[in-house]
């Protein structure tokens, strides 16, 4: 397999040398973009394998820019934010993006994200079609066509609604799915109420699937935004 090539999306020379020192040392190829225009073309002509983008650049909205890539591609995008940017962090995954970076972030954690979405992006190529009939993921298999979930081979006991989150999540895994995603997903329409009604279904449904729920391996909870199914 070619070396993956992320293009890198920042204005602040300093994070960007960070990164992009980082990338160098383990093997990854980059281009660089310090504002969204050049982002946008960059990722047009390059067809990058990941993007990791600032959402606070000098000349259009990171959000915007994520909006533009999706009219055209799924390639992976990870946001980069600041902690007071939580809110454009949502909409940065409610407009697309894959996963999320909070400014200070170590190098360890930048190499993790890139590992997580290296995986997804495995898992999409393999399974050719989104709708593919069965989906596994180490102890748990889902039988979309016939509406079963098995973990080791046990059918589980889920009702209407932990079978549908547990779909949802499965459909995108590695993918940081939002609160407001999910509830749209299961109820249609979404009111406040839906992420505590979220919160209950979820904690049942780690009950069914996980060995430990307080540790758990298959659905990791992103405090403040959502849950992310991982490629175990
Ligand atoms: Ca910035």
């Amino acid at each position: 397999m070619n070396k993956p090539l992320i293009l890198v999306v920042e204005d602040d020379t300093s994070v960007r040398n960070l990164i992009t020192t980082t990338l160098k040392a383990h093997s990854y190829r980059y281009l660089t973009a310090p504002n969204g225009q050049t982002a946008i073309l960059e990722a047009s002509s390059h067809n990058p394998d990941i993007v990791l983008l600032d959402l606070g650049l000098p000349d259009i909205d990171g959000v915007a820019v994520i909006e533009k890539i999706r009219s055209w591609s799924n390639m992976p995008i990870i946001v980069i934010s600041a902690r007071s940017e939580d809110t454009d962090k949502i909409d940065a995954l409610d407009a697309g993006a894959d996963d999320y970076l909070t400014k200070p972030f170590s190098v360890e954690e930048l190499l993790a994200r890139l590992r997580v979405t290296q995986r997804r992006l495995a898992m999409m190529q393999k399974e050719s079609s989104p709708e593919a009939s069965v989906f596994t993921n180490g102890e748990l298999r889902i039988d979309y066509a016939a509406g079963c979930a098995y973990l080791n081979d046990e059918e589980l006991h889920l009702t209407p609604i932990e079978y549908k989150l547990l779909c949802l999540l499965s459909k995108n895994v590695g993918k940081v799915l939002t609160h407001t995603f999910i509830t749209q997903n299961i109820w249609g329409n979404s009111w406040d109420n839906d992420i505590a009604s979220l919160r209950v279904f979820m904690a049942t449904l780690r009950k069914k699937i996980e060995r430990e729920p307080n540790s758990p391996q298959y659905i990791q909870t992103h405090i403040g935004v959502g849950y992310r199914m991982l490629k175990v």
